[in-house]
């Protein structure tokens, strides 16, 4: 892999109701791979209103829109997949899909276990269930880490809350695939938290191992 940027930090708002604090995602990570065989990957595209904000991200790096060759959605939630109409020369991947932008084509793939192939050396997808049904990450390697980029399948502040509440589509899916993820990887790129790694990633490796589930 040639390089691994977040050209989009995730943002969350606060809105308070009652003078309790609720805090909602609003734009999930955007993360740029540039493959060694020249193949620019988006994965996540963030949240309504931050169009410009990967427009720009990507300009930063010398890219437009219509250079990505694909776009990887990690989950269909809509903080991560609402500019993907940017990218109008891509191919979109996502669980059990696989889409172009340009004219809607579609292909599903129907095994269960099967996940779209992608036409990009170095990158390996698996499906990490839980927070929702479709979730999916993104193994990669780069400068001899193991980068996981996972969508929402690890939030860090879940981790330290200790509690993944039933508002999931499976929780002790979501939390078996947490500790897959943090078993083969040492860098993980959040939708909620950016990047994870050093004494951070070490942290919540260790937290992880009291989380509960709500019952
Ligand atoms: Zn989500």
């Amino acid at each position: 892999m040639k390089s691994i940027d977040i050209i989009v930090e995730p943002e969350r708002v606060d809105r308070y109701k009652k003078g309790i604090k609720y805090s909602f995602p609003n734009c999930a990570a955007v993360i740029l791979l540039r493959t060694d065989d020249d193949k620019n990957i988006l994965v996540d595209t963030g949240g309504y209103g931050h169009q410009k904000r990967v427009v720009d991200g990507l300009r930063r790096k010398g890219l437009n829109p219509e250079d990505i060759h694909y776009v990887i959605l990690t989950h269909s939630h809509f903080d991560h997949n609402a500019n993907i109409y940017l990218c109008s020369r891509a191919q979109l991947i996502q669980e059990r899909w696989l889409v172009s932008i340009a004219d809607g084509k579609t292909i599903k793939y129907g095994r269960k276990e099967e996940l779209p192939p992608i036409g990009a050396k170095g990158i390996r997808l698996i499906k990490t269930p839980g927070h929702t049904e479709d979730s999916i990450s993104v193994l990669v390697r780069h400068k001899n880490k193991k980068y996981a980029i996972v969508g929402d399948a690890v939030k860090g502040s879940l981790i330290r809350a200790g509690l993944i509440k039933r508002e999931y589509s499976n929780s002790q899916d979501y939390l078996n695939n947490m500790k897959k993820l943090f078993r083969i990887s040492n860098v993980i790129i959040s939708g909620d938290d950016g990047l994870i790694e050093g004494e951070t990633f070490t942290e919540l490796k260790k937290l992880l191992k009291n989380v509960k589930i709500e019952r």
